[in-house]
C-alpha cells in the first residue's frame, strides 16, 4: 500500500523535473540561462504563467496550443514529462529508497536531457556528461552495485571502445564517424552500470537504431533519415540495462 503512495509521489516528482528538463533541453544548447528566468512561448514570447506550466495537465487543458497566439506547442513537452514520470516511478519500484534510487534517478535525468539535446542539435554537451561522470564515481564508491572496480573498468572500456571505433573510421574514411560525446556517454553508462552492461547496451542501441531506420524507410517511402544521433539509442540501451538484467537482454538479443 505504502508503495502506491511513494510510487505516485516519485512519478509526480518525475513530471515536475521533466518539465524542468524541457527547459534545460531547449535553453542549454542555445547558451541561455537554464537555471532561472520565466519560460515563454517560443513563437509569440508570451510569458508562461504557473497555471499554464503544470506538467502534462496544462498541455491537455490548452489542447496543445499557446494560450495567447494559439500556435501549436510541441508534443515533446508533455512526452518528456510523462516519460520522466514513468521512469521515476519505475525506479522507485525497482530500487526502493536508498542510494541506488538516487543513482538511478540521476542517470535517468542525464539520459533524458542527452536524448533531447542530441535529437535537436546532434551534440552531447560535456556540461552534462562531466558532472554525471563525477557523480557516477561518487556513487561507485558508496553503492554496492556495480562494484567500484567494475564501474571504473566500465568507464575506461566505454570511452576506449568509441575512441577506437572513431579512429578506425577516421583512418579508413578520412572523416569522423561520431563525436566524442558518444564516447563520454558510453563511459558514464559504464560507470553507473558496470562494464558487464556495456555489450548489452551497445546491442540494444544498434538494434533500436536499425529498427528506427527501417521504420523511417517504411513511413517516408525509402528515404533514409538525414541525420541520426546515436545518443538516444545508447540512452535506450542504458535504461534497458538499468531496469532489466543486462545478461538476460544480451542472451535474448543474441538469439536473433
Ligand atoms: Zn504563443
Amino acid at each position: 500500500m505504502i508503495d502506491i503512495y511513494f510510487t505516485t509521489f516519485l512519478a509526480v516528482m518525475g513530471a515536475v523535473i521533466g518539465s524542468f528538463l524541457n527547459v534545460v533541453i531547449y535553453r542549454l544548447p542555445l547558451g541561455k540561462n537554464w537555471a532561472n528566468g520565466r519560460s515563454a512561448c517560443p513563437k509569440c514570447e508570451a510569458p508562461i504563467t504557473w497555471k499554464q506550466n503544470i506538467p502534462v495537465l496544462s498541455y491537455l487543458v490548452l489542447k496543445g496550443r499557446c494560450a495567447r497566439c494559439r500556435k501549436p506547442i510541441s508534443v515533446r513537452y508533455p512526452l518528456v514529462e510523462m516519460v520522466t514520470a514513468a521512469l521515476f516511478g519505475a525506479a522507485y519500484l525497482e530500487f526502493g529508497f536508498g542510494s541506488d534510487l538516487a543513482a538511478s534517478l540521476l542517470l535517468i535525468v542525464t539520459l533524458v536531457v542527452i536524448t533531447g539535446i542530441d535529437i535537436d542539435h546532434q551534440i552531447i554537451p560535456d556540461v552534462i556528461t562531466y558532472p554525471a561522470a563525477v557523480a557516477g564515481v561518487l556513487f561507485a564508491f558508496s553503492n554496492n552495485s556495480p562494484e567500484l572496480a567494475d564501474a571504473l573498468i566500465g568507464a575506461a572500456t566505454g570511452y576506449g571502445v568509441f575512441f577506437a571505433l572513431n579512429w578506425t573510421y577516421i583512418l579508413v574514411r578520412k572523416r569522423e564517424a561520431m563525436g566524442m560525446g558518444d564516447a563520454k556517454l558510453f563511459a558514464v553508462l559504464g560507470l553507473f552500470l558496470g562494464w558487464q552492461a556495456l555489450l548489452p547496451i551497445f546491442i540494444v542501441a544498434v538494434f533500436s537504431c536499425f529498427f528506427f531506420i527501417l521504420a523511417h524507410a517504411l513511413v517516408c517511402k525509402g528515404t533514409p533519415p538525414k541525420i541520426l544521433p546515436f545518443g538516444p539509442f545508447l540512452s535506450l540501451g542504458g535504461l534497458s540495462c538499468l531496469f532489466f538484467d543486462p545478461a538476460a537482454i544480451q542472451s535474448l538479443l543474441f538469439r536473433f
